[in-house]
């Protein structure tokens, strides 16, 4: 389609901006660049109707007098307007002069734009001024698109009224129609508006109605394509590739099962472990996602489904984000495994090249059975004899590449387990890992309390302490959590070190503990170690212990700062605590200032101990693209229009039909499905493709 660069009122450089700011390249991107919300322009306002927190408006009248002061940076233009009853003051910072030399008093101007209060009066900055002879009636304006920009393009005069007037004309153009991206027998069943009409009436609606649905029909689209490549995606690999088969539950599973587990496994546990027994036994590559709140016991799950590849001669790895997870995973799993003589060795960061040397040449030579590890275990340096079954914990924290890096480390790619404890609201599964099988954990080992929240403010701490004190006398362990280390000195929060200082003076017959990311590997391995040996009562931490860290014995977390941490960050946290049989207590310690998001956390998080309920809430609250979990990888592909937080029905309808069509016609060569294949191959970024990259 069309270079933008020879669209009137673009040129070179305003191209070369919106290419870097947005990726907008073509007209057809131009299009795509859907407003992010509109403004009434069919009405005028009388002054006297302003209150707090409008948003914009429009204002018929003249400017009574201009005052200018300051030089250079510092000048400030001011005019009073009157609507004929009130006035209202209008600045300007920038773009003195033109106004100066363009807008005149006892003229009739059209003003539009935010009125904000300051010192008790009304003012608008900046606003968009315009002789009222030059604009069209006001039912004739209807509703004014407002676009994205971002802070260079409004440093370059490339602002949304700018955007409007390039993408006006395209708009113009089309109306004799653009070709359709939906097959017509979609748009019929689900009564969708053609791409034209879509178009026009989301940047220019005609009317509130169309506008919606213009709307409705572009987010089917954008939910739909997605699904249907996801889809599209796992049904060849279905096809394609073949995985190892565990044909036989053997020796290892059996004994352990009979002789070595510590406890009963829960209803949930050995349910999904008869869904990884029959993934591992069919032929196929097992992508299996396992979502397990914290504390429902996934390291056994884990353990136990790399047992299935030793029984079946093969080895198996688990990796864990940071190091004091990974030993940790090596000590319990250790433990649990006692003399059964499955050979087991842990890699990390502060392994010494000496001792990889046995490690890596019984990796080579499949003596080693089990290697648990962080990311040491991707270095090209550790080649596996066979590696039949790999199992990622806490899979969010690990990059794309990382993930893909294991899995070549076969020919055939080994079966593949991805762990979480972040659970994942359904609607964002589903786009998110739209072709892994998920399994779910939706129950806690027996005997756990259900964890007490509190939200205090800083005025409890005294009765706090003495709560902390009671607690320890009792034998537990306590955890006193900081959002940060060393925060900017603006911000006034509880500093790590401060408070290991004043918690080491309140408590001066208690040995404490301090972890956190600065400290070298064995330092923080050493006093992790104080405080899971119980040697000391209080561990001060950053939220290095967020993820999988497991402590029985201690009942009470003390969150430092909470309005700093996200919902599923807290939950983490919390799930430090209530892993033993006694009652725990989770303490989120706030300011008395908070917003009002930050308020529903606090509520949200006294309420509830369910992590599903957490999620969905996080995802209400923040929106997909911020939910902790996505963070770092980020969503695989940018949602224009859809919003995964309200349109999980519409994106549920997408799937199924995504799913009908792909049955009759996976390949999407039949004549009435080619105009779907074509805008798949169109499509910028790829989806994902989770069989080789989990
Ligand atoms: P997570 O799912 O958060 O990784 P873990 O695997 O660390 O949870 O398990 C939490 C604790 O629960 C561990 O101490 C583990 O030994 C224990 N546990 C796991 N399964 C059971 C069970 N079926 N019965 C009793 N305790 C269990
Ligand atoms: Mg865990």
């Amino acid at each position: 389609m069309q270079k933008i660069t020879y669209l009137p009122g673009v040129g070179p450089k305003k191209a070369e901006l919106l290419d870097k700011e947005l990726g907008i390249r073509t007209a057809e991107d131009l299009l795509r660049h859907y407003p992010y919300k509109y403004v009434d322009r069919s009405r005028f306002y009388y002054l006297h109707e302003i209150s707090n927190d409008m948003p914009f408006i429009q204002v018929k009248g003249q400017i009574l007098r201009f005052d200018k002061t300051g030089e250079g940076r510092n000048e400030r233009l001011t005019a009073i307007f009157t609507d004929g009853q009130k006035t209202i003051e209008l600045i300007w910072f920038k773009g003195v002069k033109y106004i100066c030399d363009n807008i005149h008093t006892k003229m009739e101007y059209v003003i539009f734009g935010k009125p904000t209060a300051f010192n008790g009066k009304y003012n608008i900055v900046h606003p968009e001024i315009e002789l009222a002879s030059k604009l069209p009636p006001p039912e004739q304006m209807g509703l004014q698109p407002f676009y994205n920009t971002s802070e260079r393009m409004k440093n370059s005069y490339l602002n949304s009224k700018i955007l409007q007037k390039i993408i006006f004309p395209i708009v113009q153009s089309i109306k004799t129609g653009v070709p359709e991206t939906l097959p017509a027998f979609l748009l019929q069943r689900f009564a969708l508006i053609n791409l034209t009409d879509s178009l026009v009436n989301i940047h220019f609606p005609k009317n509130a109605d169309l506008l919606n649905k213009a709307r409705q029909r572009l987010k089917f689209e954008e939910l739909f394509y997605i699904q249907l490549s996801i889809l599209r995606q796992s049904k060849w690999r279905d096809l394609h590739t073949t995985g190892f088969v565990f044909g036989q539950i053997g020796h290892n599973f059996n004994s352990f099962f009979k002789d070595y587990l510590p406890f009963e496994l829960t209803g949930a546990q050995k349910r999904v472990l008869r869904e990884i027994r029959a993934d591992v036994a069919t032929g196929k590559q097992m992508n299996r996602l396992l979502q397990g709140d914290v504390g429902s016991g996934k390291t056994l799950v884990a353990l136990m489904s790399m047992l299935m590849a030793v029984d079946n001669g093969f080895q198996a790895c688990i990796m864990a984000p940071t190091e004091i997870l990974a030993t940790q995973h090596f000590v319990s799993i250790q433990s649990l495994l006692g003399d059964l003589g499955v050979n087991v060795a842990l890699l990390t960061g502060s392994v010494t090249p000496k001792k990889r040397i046995p490690i890596h040449e019984q990796l080579r030579n499949g003596e080693l059975k089990i290697l648990i590890g962080t990311h040491a275990v991707l270095e090209d340096s550790v080649q596996f004899f066979n590696l039949g079954m790999v199992v990622i914990d806490e899979q969010h924290r690990f990059g794309v590449e990382q993930r893909a890096r294991l899995w070549r480390k076969n020919i055939k790619p080994p079966h593949i387990l991805v762990m979480t404890a972040t659970p994942i609201p359904r609607t964002l599964a589903m786009t998110l890992y739209g072709d892994l099988s998920v399994s779910v954990i939706d129950e806690l080992p027996p005997g756990r309390k259900p964890i007490e929240t509190y939200h205090y403010y800083e005025n409890k701490r005294q009765g706090l302490n003495g709560f902390i004190a009671k607690q320890i006398e009792l034998g537990r362990q306590v955890y006193v959590v900081y959002p940060l280390i060393q925060e900017s000195e603006k911000m006034d929060l509880s500093n790590l070190e401060t408070g290991y200082e004043s918690i080491r003076q309140t408590f001066p017959n208690y040995k404490v503990s301090m972890v956190h990311g600065k400290l070298k590997a064995a330092e923080k391995e050493y006093q992790m170690q104080l405080f899971v040996r119980g040697e000391a009562q209080i561990m001060v931490a950053t939220t290095v212990i967020e993820v999988g860290v497991n402590v029985p014995n201690a009942s009470v977390m003390i969150i430092e700062s909470a309005q700093r941490f996200g919902l599923s960050q807290l939950h983490q946290l919390r799930g430090r605590v209530g892993r033993g049989a006694e009652q725990s207590f989770c303490i989120l310690l706030t300011d008395f200032k908070l917003g009002s998001d930050t308020r529903k956390r606090m509520e949200i998080m006294v309420r509830t101990n369910d992590g599903f309920e957490i999620s969905e809430a996080d995802l209400q609250l923040r929106g997909p693209g911020d939910l902790e979990g996505t963070q770092q990888s980020g969503l695989p592909f940018e949602l224009k229009i859809a919003n995964l937080a309200q349109d999980g029905k519409m994106l549920e309808i997408a799937r199924g039909a995504a799913l009908e069509i792909l049955e009759l016609d996976p390949q999407l060569e039949k004549i009435e499905n080619r105009v779907m294949a074509t805008q798949l191959s169109k499509m910028k970024t790829n989806t994902l493709n989770w069989g080789s990259i989990s």
